[in-house]
């Protein structure tokens, strides 16, 4: 795509990257058809193409955002799939995020918006604060059907709709050393998967040990800023990043790490993407780098750590591809390969390839979207006839949870419990 940047605007680096992006586009079209927002809508600028242009338009004429490229490119998942389809190789993660922050820091939203994100950022990447929070849902669960039938107050019903019941018992992280002399990694330890699903850190943390590994947890660590770079704050995002660095550097730098695991895809993407965010930072670019290599996602460490095969029960597992696994990281074999060495069955529902709908933050801002993707999705899955639903992400596990009427897993549950570990909470009630 053509394009007339200024050399001035090019200076900026951020502003350089879009341009590259923009350039390479051929305009062909191919990335609609695996795009889910066209899928459903089928407008062209709820496609890559579309947006592509409305963001061009935006950045290159450096134009207040009007109302309208918002609602575009807050319909988009940042899901990726047009990535994974696009033959000219264009970095739509890098240009829609530059967008985001162009937006976050030349549009302002309505006051309910603004709320409704300060509302996110500021409870959901802190554990303490969302556990906190999290204990008063059962007493507005029974407004969550009011929420639901008012416009501007349907993130609230989502937020109802995912909250637990009952919290789970918290589990501090704790260092597990079995000097077996595999080697050692650090795990990450998230932000809201030790609040809703602690279960899977525990699951994660025998696995790594029964593969010979030793698992640290960094001191001084928090959330990835997966959440907050999503919405374009950029110095927020910028923030985690150098505050995660700092608590990995000294492990790093001292008996050195094998690598960091990340049992949460959404959060390996965001730490992969590390590197790239502090590119231009003196003090943190070569240490963002050498982060970002050693950020593995704990299938791509599992399959090569040589993992003891399996009693799978001869169940029949449906695999779920986070979009942030599949496109955002590609690694698409190592969860079915391993599900299929620990004894499972593994099936892969139709349009695989498309998003479940959660997607970070988007199923609480963008509810109806979400709840379409999720149900379209649901159903896809049902199709398979599985016992059980396995995901590599918390947000796909629990966007899910709420669509089906089996159990949804992560898969570290599921190669657990093959392989000597205790059934996943969600199953351990059924029989099989
Ligand atoms: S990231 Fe996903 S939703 Fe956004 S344009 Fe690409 S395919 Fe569409
Ligand atoms: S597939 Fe790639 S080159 Fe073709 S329109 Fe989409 S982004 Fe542009």
């Amino acid at each position: 795509m053509q394009t007339n940047f200024t050399e001035n605007q090019l200076r900026d680096p951020a502003m350089a990257s879009s341009e590259s992006a923009i350039r390479k586009c051929v305009h062909c079209g191919f990335c609609t058809a695996t795009c889910p927002t066209y899928v459903l809508l089928g407008d062209e600028l709820d496609s890559p193409r579309g947006r592509i242009y409305l963001m061009k338009d935006m950045l290159e004429g450096q134009r207040k955002p009007t109302a309208e490229i918002v609602r575009h490119v807050d319909r988009c998942l940042s899901c990726l799939a047009c990535m994974t389809t696009c033959p000219s190789d264009v970095n739509y993660m890098h240009l829609v995020d530059h967008a985001r922050t162009y937006i976050a820091e030349n549009y302002t939203r309505s006051w309910a918006q603004r709320a409704l994100r300060n509302l996110l950022a500021g409870i959901l990447p802190y554990p303490a604060r969302f556990r906190f929070v999290a204990r008063f849902a059962p007493f507005a669960m029974p407004l969550r059907g009011l929420f639901g039938r008012v416009n501007a107050l349907k993130p609230l019903a989502a937020m109802l709709a995912i909250a637990p019941r009952k919290l789970p018992k918290t589990m501090p992280p704790r260092n597990s050393r079995v000097g077996a002399g595999a080697g050692r990694v650090a795990l990450l330890q998230g932000c809201v998967e030790p609040v809703l699903k602690p279960e899977y850190r525990a699951a994660a943390v025998r696995l790594l040990n029964r593969t010979g590994y030793d698992v640290l947890f960094a001191h001084g660590e928090g959330c990835c800023g997966a959440l907050v770079h999503h919405m374009g704050r950029e110095m927020a995002s910028h923030a985690a990043a150098r505050r995660n660095i700092d608590a990995w550097w000294p492990m790093i730098s001292g008996e050195g790490l094998d690598a960091i695991i990340i049992a949460a895809s959404g959060c390996g993407s965001t730490i992969k993407n590390y590197g790239f965010m502090l590119r231009d930072d003196p003090d943190y670019a070569h240490k963002a780098a050498r982060v970002s290599e050693l950020a593995t996602d704990i299938s791509q460490f599992l399959i090569n750590a040589g993992l003891p095969p399996g009693n799978g029960r001869n169940l029949t597992i449906a695999y779920h591809a986070a979009c942030s696994l599949q496109h955002g990281q590609k690694v698409t074999e190592a969860p079915k390969q391993l599900l299929k060495n620990a004894g499972y069955i593994v099936r892969v529902p139709n349009e695989a390839h498309l998003c479940c709908g959660s997607a970070g933050t988007y199923n609480i801002l963008q509810p109806e979207i979400a709840g379409q993707l999720g149900d379209r999705k649901a159903a896809n899955i049902a199709r398979l006839n599985p016992d059980v639903v396995a995901t590599g992400n918390i947000g796909c596990s629990i966007h899910l949870g709420q669509r089906m009427g089996i159990p949804v897993v992560h898969i570290i549950e599921l190669l657990d419990w093959a392989t000597g570990g205790p059934a996943p909470a969600a199953v351990s009630d059924i029989q099989f």
